[in-house]
C-alpha cells in the first residue's frame, strides 16, 4: 500500500467513525424522545447530532428546554423549516444551472462548427476563384463547378442541422428559465396553502412601509388566527387541520386584490399587508373573512363527515410616523391578544398612540 493511499483509507474510515457516531447518537435520540423510527426522523435527529444546521439546532434547543420533548409533528414542522425545503432547493437550483450550463455549451459548440464549416467554404470559393482563368479544357471546368456545387450541398446541410440545433437549444433555454421562474416562485410561498411564506412577508413588508411612506399612502397590517386550532387538531388529526388551513387561506386570497399580500406568519396565524387601506377599509375586509370562516361548511374529505364551525380572530394596527415593521407587527399582535381575551372570532383595532409615534 503506498503512502497516499494510506493516508486515502485513515480518512476514509475517519469519516466512517465520524458518520458511525453521529448515526449512534441519532438513536439514543430516537429512543429517548420516542420518536418513530421513519427516514425522516432519522435524518433530522442525524442533522441534529451532526449540527449541519446552527438555527436548526438552536431552536431545537429552545423547544426542549421548554417542553422537555419533541413530537413527531414537532419534528416534521422543525424538518421542513430547516432541512427539507431549503436543501431540495439549493438541490434544484443547482440543476436548472447546471442544465443552462450544458445548453450554452452545446449551443457554443454548433455556433464553432458552423463558423469552421464557412471557413472552409470560403476557402473551396477563393481556391476556384484562381483555379477558374486557368482552367482551360471543359473537363477542368466542369470539375470545379462540381466540387462548388458539392461543396454547396454540404453547406446548406450544414445550415439547417444548425438552424434545428439553435431552434432545440432555443426552446430547452426557454424551458430552463420557466423552471427557474417557478423555483424562484416556489421558494417564496409556503407548501400547504400557496400563500406567500414568511420570507416573502417579510421582505414584502418592508417593501411596502417604505412605498408607503415615500408616497405618503396608508397601510394596514392584519395578523389572523384560527381560534382553538389545537382542539381541532386534537379531536380530527392533522391532516384535517391541514385542510381547515388550506381552506382559510383560499377564503383570504378570494377576498384579496391588487397589492394586497396574504402571508402565512407562522403554523396556524396568517398575515396581510393592505397597501393604500385605512383600518375603517380593512375592517370591513376582514370581516368579510371572518363571515366566510364561520359559515363554511367544513367536511372531512374521506369520511363525510361534517365539522362542526370553526372561526378565527384578527388584530390590525395601521402605520404611523416613526413605526418600523416591528411595531405595526407588534400592535397587530397585542391586538390579536385582546380579541381571543375578548371572546374570539372577533377584530380587535389598533387605535395608536402617540408614545410609539
Ligand atoms: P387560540 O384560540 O388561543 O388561538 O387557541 P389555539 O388552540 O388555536 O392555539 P395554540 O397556539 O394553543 O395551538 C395552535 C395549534 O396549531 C398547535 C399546533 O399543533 C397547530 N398547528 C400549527 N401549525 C400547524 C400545521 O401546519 N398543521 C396543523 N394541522 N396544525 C398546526
Ligand atoms: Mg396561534
Ligand atoms: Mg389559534
Amino acid at each position: 500500500m503506498t503512502q497516499e493511499n494510506q493516508k486515502q483509507g485513515s480518512k476514509v474510515s475517519k469519516e466512517y467513525k465520524k458518520a458511525a457516531d453521529f448515526a449512534e447518537k441519532a438513536f439514543a435520540h430516537i429512543e429517548e424522545h420516542q420518536t418513530p423510527a421513519y427516514p425522516s426522523t432519522y435524518a433530522f435527529w442525524y442533522s441534529y447530532v451532526s449540527r449541519s444546521n446552527e438555527d436548526m439546532v438552536r431552536k431545537v434547543d429552545e423547544t426542549l428546554e421548554k417542553t422537555g420533548s419533541l413530537s413527531v409533528y414537532d419534528i416534521n414542522q422543525l424538518h421542513d423549516k430547516f432541512l427539507s425545503t431549503e436543501e431540495a432547493e439549493k438541490r434544484r437550483s443547482e440543476q436548472i444551472g447546471n442544465d443552462f450550463e450544458k445548453e450554452m455549451v452545446s449551443v457554443m459548440r454548433l455556433v464553432q462548427q458552423s463558423m469552421s464549416s464557412t471557413d472552409s467554404y470560403c476557402s473551396s470559393l477563393d481556391a476556384a476563384q484562381e483555379q477558374l482563368p486557368e482552367a482551360v479544357s471543359p473537363d477542368k471546368i466542369s470539375e470545379i463547378i462540381s466540387s462548388l456545387i458539392e461543396q454547396n450541398r454540404e453547406m446548406k446541410e450544414m445550415t439547417e442541422t444548425l438552424n434545428d440545433g439553435l431552434q432545440k437549444s432555443q426552446n430547452q433555454i426557454h424551458e430552463l428559465n420557466a423552471q427557474l421562474a417557478k423555483a424562484r416562485d416556489e421558494s417564496m410561498r409556503d407548501g400547504l396553502t400557496k400563500l406567500a411564506n414568511r420570507r416573502n412577508f417579510d421582505m414584502s413588508l418592508a417593501r411596502e412601509i417604505k412605498a408607503a411612506r415615500e408616497n405618503g399612502t396608508d397601510l394596514t397590517l392584519v395578523l389572523a388566527d384560527i381560534d382553538h386550532f389545537k382542539k381541532v387538531n386534537d379531536t380530527y388529526g392533522h391532516q384535517v387541520g391541514d385542510g381547515i388551513l388550506q381552506t382559510f387561506a383560499s377564503l383570504i386570497s378570494n377576498n384579496v386584490k391588487g397589492r394586497d399580500i396574504a402571508a402565512r406568519y407562522g403554523g396556524e396565524e396568517f398575515a396581510l399587508i393592505l397597501p393604500q387601506t385605512n383600518m375603517q377599509a380593512a375592517f370591513h375586509l376582514i370581516e368579510r373573512i371572518r363571515k366566510d370562516l364561520e359559515a363554511s361548511k367544513l367536511v372531512i374529505k374521506s369520511t363525510g363527515k361534517c365539522i362542526g364551525k370553526v372561526t378565527s380572530s384578527f388584530g390590525m394596527s395601521m402605520l404611523q410616523d416613526g413605526y418600523e415593521a416591528e411595531t405595526l407587527i407588534q400592535r397587530a399582535d397585542a391586538k390579536l391578544y385582546d380579541a381571543k381575551n375578548n371572546g374570539r372570532n372577533r377584530i380587535e383595532m389598533d387605535t395608536g398612540n402617540a408614545e410609539a409615534a
